[in-house]
C-alpha cells in the first residue's frame, strides 16, 4: 500500500533521527499500541452519552491525536517485525468472512461460535 508504505518511511526517518529505535523494543511497541488505545478509551470515560461529542471540533481533534498515536506505534510494530499490514488486514478479513457468513452473522453480535 503506497500510502503506507510513504508514512511507515516517514516514521522511521523520524525515529533515526532521534536515534529513537534503541526505545522501540517490540514490548515496548506493544505497551504502546495497548496505551494509546486506553488514551482513546479515555476520552469516553465518565461519559454518558452513548456517542462521543463529534459535534464539538476540539473533541473531533482529540480522536484524531489518538488515532493517530495508535496507527504510529501499529506501524513502527509491523515495519520492525516484517508484516506487511495491508496483506495480515486482507487475510483477516477472508477468515472473518468465513467465521461470519452474512446469513448467519447479519444483524447479530454473537461470537462466531455462537451463531
Ligand atoms: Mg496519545
Amino acid at each position: 500500500m503506497k500510502v503506507l508504505d510513504n508514512i511507515t518511511n516517514q516514521l522511521i526517518e523520524f525515529r533515526d533521527q532521534r536515534n529513537w529505535k534503541q526505545f522501540h523494543s517490540l514490548k515496548n511497541l506493544a505497551c504502546s499500541i495497548s496505551i494509546e488505545a486506553s488514551e482513546l478509551l479515555e476520552l469516553f470515560q465518565w461519559s454518558d452519552t452513548p456517542q462521543y461529542e463529534l459535534s464539538k471540533p476540539c473533541e473531533l481533534s482529540k480522536l484524531q491525536k489518538e488515532v493517530a498515536d495508535i496507527f504510529i506505534y501499529l506501524l513502527y510494530f509491523c515495519h520492525d517485525v516484517n508484516i506487511d499490514i495491508e496483506k495480515a488486514i486482507k487475510a483477516k478479513i477472508a477468515i472473518n468472512e468465513s467465521k461470519y457468513p452474512v446469513m448467519k452473522a447479519k444483524g447479530n453480535s454473537r461470537k462466531y461460535n455462537e451463531l
